[in-house]
């Protein structure tokens, strides 16, 4: 697995001092709330755990499934929920925990359906950033890593479904894809 990899983007003690710091920002803003935190399966899988880890304020966790349809690795923005909510978000403080995001499209998708079942408030939160995502008119409240527009793997993101064990974020080598 190892020479699967050209470089590690980022390692686990980036990865945990950003979380720490977010962990902290959403303590402070989220002091004396029932926050609602909901990851988006299977990519955030690492982030809620470790965010959640690092949080003082007490939450409860929930989890969504969704898929994006259309061809290729490109998002559509046409989604599909695989796994709905357990919880009645109406009235809740709700944040949005996701692993990267990277058109916008999944994300904006999600944030207008959670909007219609009236949480009292809902924000997001992602690790990481694309550039394309900048295009998007999504308020994103807290980011960890801005990354270049690379295709990266690990800390729960996948390739093909493998490497979401990792403990850091990379890039894959070019071999990897040529098969
Ligand atoms: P969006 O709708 O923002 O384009 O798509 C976001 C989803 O696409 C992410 O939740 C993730 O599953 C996938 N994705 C986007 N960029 C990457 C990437 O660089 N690596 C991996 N492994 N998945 C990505
Ligand atoms: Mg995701
Ligand atoms: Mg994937």
């Amino acid at each position: 697995m190892g020479t699967d990899l050209e470089k590690v983007l980022l390692s686990k003690e980036e990865i945990d001092a950003k979380l720490a710091e977010l962990a902290a920002e959403i303590d402070r803003d989220y002091q004396g709330k029932d926050l609602l935190i909901v990851g988006v399966l299977k990519g955030a899988v690492m982030v809620m755990a470790d965010l959640a880890r690092a949080l003082s304020t007490p939450v409860t966790m929930d989890w969504m499934a969704v898929s994006s349809y259309g061809a290729g690795t490109k998002s559509s923005g046409v989604v599909r929920i695989l796994k709905d909510l357990d919880t009645d978000i109406a009235g809740r403080d709700v944040l949005i925990v996701e692993d990267i995001i990277d058109s916008g499209l999944t994300l904006s998708w999600l944030l207008s359906n959670l909007s219609s079942r009236g949480p009292a408030s809902l924000q997001v939160c992602t690790l990481l950033r694309k550039p394309e995502a900048a295009k998007v008119a999504i308020d994103v409240k807290y980011v960890g890593y801005d990354i270049p527009n690379e295709f990266v793997v690990g800390y729960g993101l996948d390739y093909a479904e493998k490497y979401r064990n990792l403990p850091f974020v990379g890039t894959l080598a070019p071999h990897v894809y040529g098969g």
